[in-house]
């Protein structure tokens, strides 16, 4: 039998102590929880911690070492929020570099600097480019996790 696999009843009572030590104490380092499951290829979404997947029969779960939970289901759910927040950050930086870049291309070229003005508009042009691109991309990707939620009822 693998890691992470249910076993004997005393394995299980072992990982159900293990959890419920972590649940009431925190720190999971100290309580075992890396020996609960196998290492997984996943950060905790609230925490960044290293997690372990649990597996249960044919259920299989997710666990950080501050303890810190996920099914399958959570996890994704989770990951998408973060990805689309960090990409809407992205977008909100774009769109300081454009008025930056703008703003500084005004004050050059009020100075008489006209050819270092127009360099910061092309800059200006460019990011704007960029932002509408990366915008594009996240009104797709969220039409379609909408369209995929609706279609499997989630
Ligand atoms: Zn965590």
């Amino acid at each position: 039998m693998k890691a992470g696999e249910a076993g004997s009843d005393e394995e299980w009572r072992q990982r159900v102590k293990v959890e419920t030590d972590i649940a009431a104490q925190g720190n999971g380092f100290k309580h075992g929880v890396l020996h609960i499951g196998e290492p997984s290829h996943f950060s905790c979404p609230d925490c960044g911690g290293a997690m372990v997947q649990i597996k249960e029969g044919s259920l299989v779960r997710f666990k950080c070492h501050t303890g810190h939970g996920f099914s399958p289901g959570t996890l994704l759910n989770e990951m998408q929020e973060i990805t689309e927040k960090k990409l809407w950050q992205s977008v909100r930086s774009l769109e300081e570099f454009i008025m930056l870049f703008n703003l500084t291309s005004d004050n050059l070229a009020q100075a008489g600097n006209t050819h270092a003005a127009a360099k910061f508009k092309v800059k200006a042009e460019a990011a704007t480019v960029s932002a509408n691109t990366l915008r594009a991309y996240i009104f797709e990707h969220l039409f379609k996790r909408d369209s995929a939620q609706q279609e499997s009822g989630a």
